[in-house]
């Protein structure tokens, strides 16, 4: 019988979808419908090498998007293989710790959450409304960012508050990029024939977001990012940690409005603010190759506050198996990921550079060891494979 699901992550202004067989991994159909309500909308076609481009009229939005989707999926004749559609939601807060069949308590449940991810949970939220109306006969299925870290321990996600915060609010830490890091985590065992519930990791997820999960017997017991995505590492454009103090000087010294400073942080800051060039790495690699040096403060600084967060992993678990790089960086910057082993020279690394430089554009590998048995892996993500298993152990389940 047939694996094939209907993956669907909806964003504020974009929508990506993927037909992947939940068994294999392989993907039939891949797309993105991209610049939603805006001039030119479009969507984006992928099947198996053969590709489109559907041009959407002017403020077309996701309906649109999703009735043209809708379409193509049928006018290919990939309808009836179909199992169940995969949604990807971005905030799960307390209430979910793995993926879930969507019934009318779970959009409840993720209307409640709304307000701790604003930009997605409602984005998310109509693509199950759309998806679930254009297939009535499908299940669909939850899959959280935030709930693989739910394992975290409470002196881990709470912050140094007061605790009536966390109590009448939900002010804690929930961290994202769940899918990914309990993805990687599981090939990283099965790549290194380690017992995952025994395994002891730090996942470090590098692509416009950025963050970094200390993992011990398979669990997440630690992870960068907090209440929002906005703590933790230097990303593309986001600041990460900060002395909250600047805030208020920002505030109170230079009059930016709380909807600026809300701005200056996540869209302004990170690789493109220090930069000043871009938030892409490809360019600010580019740019140190012929001695720009605000592009290469920006990787300095990148990479000196990964490793500072890699190694404060340790605390939390104590020996480490191997350290994961995923991501677009993770997977494709050896610059990067060499510069983030040398600053982790306590660990006794040696760093394999051809292995470095051959891993990219999808290939997996070990680039760096020591004697202890800790070993530096660069292991592809595919977040959408693991909404696809999910989607069809739970169809099974019903
Ligand atoms: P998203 O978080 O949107 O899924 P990706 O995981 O695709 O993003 O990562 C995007 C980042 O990966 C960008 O900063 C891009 O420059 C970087 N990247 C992609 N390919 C390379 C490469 N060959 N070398 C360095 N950085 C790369």
């Amino acid at each position: 019988m047939s694996q094939n699901v209907l993956v669907l992550n909806c964003g504020s202004s974009s929508l990506k979808f993927a037909i992947i067989d939940a068994t294999s991994g392989a993907e039939y159909l891949s797309g993105l419908a991209e610049r939603l309500s805006e001039q030119s909308p479009q969507v984006k076609i992928n099947q198996q090498g053969h590709k489109n481009v559907i041009k959407l009229n002017a403020g077309a939005q996701h309906q649109k998007a999703i009735e043209v989707i809708v379409a193509e999926i049928k006018h290919r004749e990939l309808v009836s293989d179909l199992i169940a559609v995969g949604h990807r939601v971005v905030h799960g807060g307390e209430t979910f710790t793995g993926s879930v069949i969507i019934d009318q308590d779970v959009i409840k449940a993720i209307e409640q959450n709304q307000k701790l991810a604003p930009l997605h949970n409602p984005a998310n939220l109509l693509g199950i409304k759309i998806a679930s109306d254009a297939f009535s006969d499908l299940p669909q299925i939850a899959v959280f960012d935030t709930a693989f870290h739910q394992s975290m321990p409470e002196h881990a996600y709470l912050y140094p508050l007061p605790h009536t915060l966390y109590q009448d609010s939900g002010i804690r830490r929930y961290g994202f990029h769940g899918t990914s890091h309990y993805f990687v985590s599981r090939e990283a065992a099965a790549l290194l024939n380690l017992d995952i519930d025994k395994a002891n990791f730090i996942t470090a997820h590098l692509g416009n977001g950025c963050s970094v999960t200390a993992i011990k017997n398979g669990q997440s017991v630690d992870t960068s990012m907090g209440l929002t995505p906005l703590e933790g590492l230097v990303m593309g454009t986001r600041c990460g940690d900060l002395d909250p103090g600047i805030i208020h000087y920002l505030t109170s010294q230079l009059d930016y409005s709380s909807e600026q400073v809300n701005q200056l942080l996540n869209k302004e800051s990170g690789l493109l603010g220090i930069s000043q060039l871009s938030n892409d790495c490809r360019t600010i690699e580019q740019a140190v190759e012929i001695g720009d040096k605000q592009a290469e403060l920006a990787l300095d600084i990148f990479c000196y506050r990964l490793a500072k967060y890699i190694a404060s992993y340790l605390v939390p678990l104590g020996k480490l198996d191997a350290l994961i790089f995923t991501g677009g960086i993770g997977e494709n910057s050896s610059l990067i990921r060499e510069k983030v082993v040398k600053h982790l020279a306590f660990l006794d690394l040696t760093i394999d550079e051809s292995a470095n430089l051959a891993a990219r554009f999808g290939q997996n590998g070990v680039i760096a060891s020591n004697q202890n048995g800790c070993r530096v892996l660069v292991v592809p993500t595919n977040e959408e494979w693991v909404i696809a298993q999910d989607a069809a152990t739970l169809t099974e389940s019903i």
